[in-house]
Order: structure tokens, then C-alpha cells, then sequence
């Protein structure tokens, strides 16, 4: 798998074409990013047989009957396994591209060119690919990897503020639990992120790829230390599946995510409350944590119980154990999660 990085590196495309004889493409994509960037991508496609699917943005959108539609496309544009799928967009079709290219014809090769923050630090690379279902996340899915990952900054330019706050998300999530200066050099440089200054967002990138890299190459298919990228998520997924994916997009959901836990780390006396605050103010900085009711409480943890399932029927958390390490924990009380949730210490 070849990851390659930078500014303005689209046109490289085309060399990759040649030297690896894909001739057939098929770019899956969304109508936000075909808006944006599709007459561009098409500019650089001449000479090759391609074909665009488009799927509406959003959440919504990883669902069985959205990957039936494409199917049915892939069918009728008679794509073999000699033909080339491209997945061109944020997480959503990165997700549901890497799952059509591993199931159709028993699996396609396929490339990752990511178009959100998100998707160039995080889900475009490590192989999971999957769509939801009955509002699980990511409950039917996969390994498929990518024969390359095109990572171009120059396709972030359009993206709103709301898709570069779910990007930091993750790259302050490496921090976390990987790099305690990286978590310190993005919270003091919010705005050069907001401001997409190109040099800072490389950076990012290269930081939080490598960091990835690292941990994925030691549990390709998460088993064991690689769930320690869940942090944030067990949290995290809960809320954005509570409220129907339509109010907190992934990222924002990470950021609550990661601030109960990490209160949740500090009750069990995992970290110090100087740490717990430090974590709280930076990532308050970009959303506000709610205070939930028992009702809602009780829906978040029955999301949760559903997790669970999937992870050895083990409630699995991963919680902060000092600065820029986290640790993973099966054993947490019910009750801190429900305090934490309720808010009522903040
Ligand atoms: P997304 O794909 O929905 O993109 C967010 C929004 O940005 C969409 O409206 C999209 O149309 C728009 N957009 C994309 N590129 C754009 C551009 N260049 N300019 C303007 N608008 C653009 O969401 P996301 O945040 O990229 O990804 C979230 C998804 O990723 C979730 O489904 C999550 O589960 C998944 N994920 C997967 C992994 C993995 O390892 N596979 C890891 C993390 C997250």
C-alpha cells in the first residue's frame, strides 16, 4: 500500500494510471465533492474510460441500499476485476467505496483519493471499510486495503468549518494517545487550521498518518493495541447514533466523546485534574459538552451495550493514563459512565 502526500499532487494520478495498467475507472464519490472538484478529477481522466457515481452526502448515506445501488451501477457498466474503483471523498464514501471494492466479484482493487480532513488523517488509511445498519455504526464491514492513498491539501480548501473541527477531532484523539506535543501544537494553533494553512494542515497529515501507520502495522486487523484509536468512540458513537447522525457529524462526536472519558479517567484516578482540565479546556474550545437526562442516558447506554457485542461482550473504554498515553479497560463501573453523562460536574 503506497501513501502518497502534498500540495497540489492530483495530476500524479495519471503516472499511477500508466505504471499499474488501469485503464477502467469507476470514482465513487459524493455531489458535494463532484460539485467541488469533480470537473477537475474529470480534467485529468482524458485518454482513460471512467465513470462517476455519485451518492448524496452524509451519514445517511453508509446504509445496504446505497451499496445495493452501486452494485446494481457496477453491473451495468459491465466493471470486472481488471477495472479500477476509486473512492473520491470524505469518510462516508471512502467507507462504503473500500466495502463495494472488497465484496463486488469478490473484491476490486480500489485507491483512496480523501477529499475531508477526517479521511486524510484517519479513515482512509488502516483498511476498515463498512457501512451502518439499524443505526449501528459500522456494524457490517471489512479489511480491504488500498493499493494507494492519495492525500492531495489542496482538496481541502472548500471544506466548511464544521468538516475541519471533525478532522482536529482525530488529530487531537493522536495526541491523546500517541503525542502530547502534537496535542499541544494543534490546540495553540487552531486558527492556521481553520485559516487551512497548507504548510500546518501537511504537517498534520504526515504527523497523523505516521502515528496510525505505527499502530495499525502492530494489529492490522484489531485485535489489541489498535483499539486504543477507539478513544473517544465508545462515547462517541453513542451520541451520534442517539441522535440519528443528523446532529453531531463524526468527529464532534469524537471531541464529547473523549471529554467523558477522560473525566471518567480522572474518577478512576487514572490521570491527575490538572491533566483532566487541560484536556477539557482544549477541547471545549471547539464544542460544547451537553448534560444528558437519565432517560437519554439510559438510550446511550443501551447503544453502548451493542458495542459491547462486537468486543467480546466486554464493555471496552479507553481511557487517558497520563500525558499522551490511554490504556484499555473492560472493568469500568456503570455508574462513573452515568455521572460523567450527567454532566453535573461541569
Ligand atoms: P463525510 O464523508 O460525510 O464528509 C463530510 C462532509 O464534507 C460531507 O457533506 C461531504 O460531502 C463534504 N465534503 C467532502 N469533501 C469535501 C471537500 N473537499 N470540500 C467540501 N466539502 C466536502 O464525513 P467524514 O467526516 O469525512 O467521515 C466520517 C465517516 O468516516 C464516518 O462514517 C466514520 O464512521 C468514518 N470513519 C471511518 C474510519 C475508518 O477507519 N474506516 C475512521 C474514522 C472515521
Amino acid at each position: 500500500m503506497e501513501i502518497l502526500t502534498g500540495n497540489n499532487i492530483l495530476a500524479d494520478l495519471d503516472s499511477y494510471f500508466k505504471d499499474n495498467g488501469y485503464d477502467n475507472l469507476y470514482i465513487i464519490t459524493d455531489h458535494n465533492v463532484k460539485y467541488y472538484h469533480g470537473k477537475y478529477l474529470s480534467s485529468l481522466l482524458k485518454g482513460y474510460n471512467y465513470k462517476f457515481y455519485s451518492i448524496p452526502p452524509g451519514e445517511k448515506s453508509k446504509s445496504i441500499d446505497v451499496v445495493l445501488s452501486i452494485y446494481d451501477d457496477l453491473i451495468e457498466n459491465q466493471i470486472d476485476r481488471e477495472s479500477l474503483i476509486i473512492a473520491f471523498g470524505g469518510g462516508v464514501v471512502g467507507d462504503i467505496t473500500g466495502f463495494v471494492a472488497a465484496t463486488f466479484k469478490r473484491g476490486i482493487d480500489y485507491i483512496q483519493i480523501p477529499t475531508t480532513l477526517l479521511a486524510q488523517v484517519d479513515s482512509s488509511i488502516g483498511g476498515k471499510v463498512g457501512i451502518d445498519y439499524k443505526g449501528l455504526k459500522n456494524i457490517i464491514g471489512s479489511f480491504h486495503f488500498p493499493k494507494l492513498i492519495l492525500i492531495d491539501i489542496q482538496l481541502l480548501k472548500t471544506l466548511s468549518n464544521r468538516d475541519i473541527t471533525s478532522g482536529l477531532a482525530e488529530i487531537l484523539k493522536y495526541g491523546l494517545i500517541a503525542d502530547y506535543d502534537l496535542f499541544n501544537y494543534i490546540s495553540s494553533n487552531l486558527s492556521k487550521a481553520y485559516n487551512k494553512d497548507e504548510h500546518f494542515l501537511l504537517d498534520l497529515v504526515n504527523k497523523s498518518i505516521s502515528i496510525k501507520q505505527d499502530i495499525v502495522s502492530r494489529d492490522k486487523f484489531d485485535k489489541g493495541e489498535r483499539r486504543i484509536l477507539n478513544f473517544g468512540h465508545t462515547v462517541g458513537h453513542s451520541i451520534e447514533s442517539y441522535f440519528d447522525f443528523s446532529q453531531y457529524n463524526h468527529g464532534e462526536a469524537v471531541i464529547l466523546g473523549m471529554i467523558y472519558e477522560s473525566y471518567i479517567g480522572k474518577e478512576v484516578g487514572l490521570i491527575d485534574d490538572d491533566y483532566f482540565w487541560e484536556i477539557y479546556n482544549s477541547l471545549t474550545k471547539l464544542i460544547t459538552p451537553l448534560k444528558f437526562n437519565d432517560l437519554e442516558i439510559k438510550y446511550l447506554l443501551e447503544i453502548m451495550e451493542n458495542d459491547k457485542k462486537k468486543l467480546n461482550d466486554q464493555t471496552i473504554l479507553i481511557l487517558p493514563i497520563g500525558k499522551g498515553k490511554v490504556g484499555i479497560f473492560n472493568d469500568v463501573d456503570v455508574d462513573l459512565i452515568i455521572n460523567s453523562l450527567k454532566g453535573e460536574w461541569f
